[in-house]
């Protein structure tokens, strides 16, 4: 019904925040293409690697010597008057860091790099940024020696930044990154308010993917140094590669309970839960920190999403084409996501430029699947609120036919013997058609069953204007009725009444059915068992059979 509105509504969001999604500062001065490597056991033998025995091939960045050494010739990169620079580079930890600043007049400066001091001059989405020493004098090169960085793109991912530019942009980024974390926060309160109302699992593992989502942007995007100047790096490294973890694993459980019943097959099911396994894994043996792992393990952190989203897409897919209804707005969602990741792994092997506003997208593509799963939250709430109503009205139904009798469609003996007990203020009256078997042997059995559903629309006209009574067929062509009365002249003017009207029904359709008479007993109630009251009412109707029929014994 409104799957077409939302695809294009879901199409015209994505372009408009595709639009707003600024490219990179034109300011931005890569120096990844520059840089040549070499590496040693010890910082100072690093140093004394001379340029020319570095290597500059494309598999430059494979070395994995403890202190990495690049250098970088950066004459002519920055036009002069740009003002106070900052040497950035990805954020990931490492042991130690040392940078030496080289200018035409020969004059050298080293900067012994404390994480946190460049973790304070971090400027929202700009990187770790550490500042460069301001001589009288032009950059000519920049050395530097990491040890034992947790990527590579600590020694790779490297640019000069002017800092106005720096500055510009934390102040307009600040605004777009809480932008983001409001519009996650959002969906957050909406699914508290869904899981009052309906306790699924699903809505919890939304919560999940949201709240890690959250977290992944408030630490990746650097929001965590705005609030907390001096949170450790390690942490927000850490911390930042968790969120995205729990986020991804939460997204496929979501994904998976969320998807109606029997569309995404056992196999697919098992699969996706082992290769997420395995990414946790991954995920936590990085803490370990292994010799043999070095810089191989954030990389391979981050391969070990990739099976698991294209697992996820196929399932989703696969559910699409079995037609499930809520894998429509899952493609929706997890699609601008996928293309980012793809996007993201491009660049890892420089199919795509570092220019590429890549955490941009990301983020934008976050809010998407943010947004896209809020969707289908509601739709599946929706549905299974339907589906939930329908269960209950049935069963209501099923009660209410397991307690009425089928031909006269007054309350059944089931209802009756559920009563117990009589209470003080309540009587019973039990009545029997007089001779009713020979209406049966002369009229057969049709006409006797007509003749009770008549007799009981008759005990209904009687009891029309009583709010409390209730009548019941107790088999064969007996009747009981349970009604308010407090005594016995009450009780046996009523009987009286019920009897009077059944001898006096004069029939409408023209002597098709035959006229009859009942016979009634009937005793109050008093509180008593209902066994006990059934038996005393019971005795009073055989009472009146005896003494001739068509007539009422009140017992007592
Ligand atoms: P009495 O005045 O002593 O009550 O005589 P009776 O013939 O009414 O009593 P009896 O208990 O001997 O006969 C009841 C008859 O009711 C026997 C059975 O064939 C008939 N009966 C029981 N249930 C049904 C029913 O559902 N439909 C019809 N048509 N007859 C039924
Ligand atoms: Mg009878
Ligand atoms: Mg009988």
């Amino acid at each position: 019904m409104g799957q077409r509105a939302f695809a294009w509504l879901w199409g015209m969001l994505a372009v408009v925040l595709c639009g707003i999604a600024t490219p990179a500062s034109a300011r931005d001065y890569h120096l990844g293409d520059l840089l040549c490597v070499g590496g040693a056991v010890s910082a100072s033998e690093a140093f004394d690697l001379p340029a020319h025995a570095l290597d500059c091939s494309t598999t430059r960045f494979a070395n994995r010597s403890p202190f990495l050494r690049t250098h970088a010739d950066v004459v002519g990169l920055v036009p002069s008057g740009e003002g106070a620079l900052f040497w950035q580079t990805d954020p990931s930890s490492f042991d130690s860091m040392l940078l030496l600043f080289t200018y035409d007049n020969g004059e050298q400066r080293l900067v012994d790099v404390d994480p946190q001091m460049a973790a304070r001059n971090w400027f929202v989405r700009t990187r770790f940024s550490v500042p460069v020493p301001e001589v009288d004098a032009e950059l000519v090169a920049i050395d530097a020696v990491i040890e034992r960085p947790r990527t590579y793109a600590t020694a790779r991912d490297v640019r000069l930044v002017a800092v106005v530019e720096a500055m510009k942009q934390h102040y307009s980024r600040s605004l777009v990154y809480a932008l983001v974390c409001g519009l996650l926060i959002a969906p957050l309160i909406f699914d508290l308010l869904f899981l009052r109302m309906l306790r699924s699992r699903f809505i919890l593992w939304h919560m999940g993917l949201t709240f890690g989502l959250l977290g992944f942007v408030y630490f990746n995007s650097g929001l965590v140094f705005a609030s907390f100047p001096d949170f450790p790096l390690d942490a927000r490294y850490q911390l930042n590669t968790l969120t995205l973890a729990f986020a991804t694993a939460c997204a496929v459980m979501f994904a998976l309970d969320i998807t109606e019943e029997g569309f995404v097959a056992a196999g697919i099911r098992k699969v996706l839960i082992a290769l997420v396994t395995f990414m946790l894994v991954i995920r936590f043996a990085m803490m370990l920190d292994l010799e043999i792992w070095r810089m191989n393990d954030y990389n391979l952190y981050l391969f070990s999403i990739l099976p698991v989203s294209i697992a996820l897409i196929a399932a989703i897919f696969c559910a699409f084409k079995r037609g499930s209804r809520v894998a429509i707005y899952l493609l929706a969602a997890f699609f601008p996501i996928l293309v980012g990741g793809v996007i993201r792994l491009l660049m890892e092997f420089t199919f795509v430029s570092k220019e590429f506003p890549i955490d941009d997208l990301l983020f934008l593509a976050m809010v998407l699947l943010v947004l896209g799963t809020s969707a289908a939250v509601g739709d599946r709430f929706m549905v299974l609120r339907v589906e939930r109503d329908r269960a209950r009205i049935n069963a209501l139904k099923m009660q209410r036919m397991a307690h009425s009798d089928a031909l006269t469609g007054v309350a059944n003996r089931r209802a009756f013997d559920a009563l117990e007990r009589i209470e003080d203020g309540q009587a019973l009256i039990m009545a029997d058609i007089d001779h009713f078997k020979a209406i049966n042997d002369a009229m057969g059995h049709a006409v006797g069953d007509a003749v009770l559903a008549d007799t009981a629309g008759t005990f209904r006209r009687a009891f029309s204007d009583d709010k409390s009574a209730r009548i019941y067929r107790l088999g064969g062509e007996e009747f009981a009725v349970v009604f308010d009365c407090w005594d016995q002249q009450t009780l046996r003017d009523t009987a009286e009444a019920v009897r009077r009207k059944v001898d006096g029904v004069k029939r409408r359709r023209e002597g098709d059915l035959p006229n009859v008479t009942i016979s009634i007993g009937g005793t109050l109630g008093r509180g008593r068992s209902l066994a006990r009251v059934y038996e005393e009412a019971d005795k009073a109707l055989y009472r009146a059979k005896q003494s001739g029929r068509n007539r009422v014994v009140i017992s007592g």
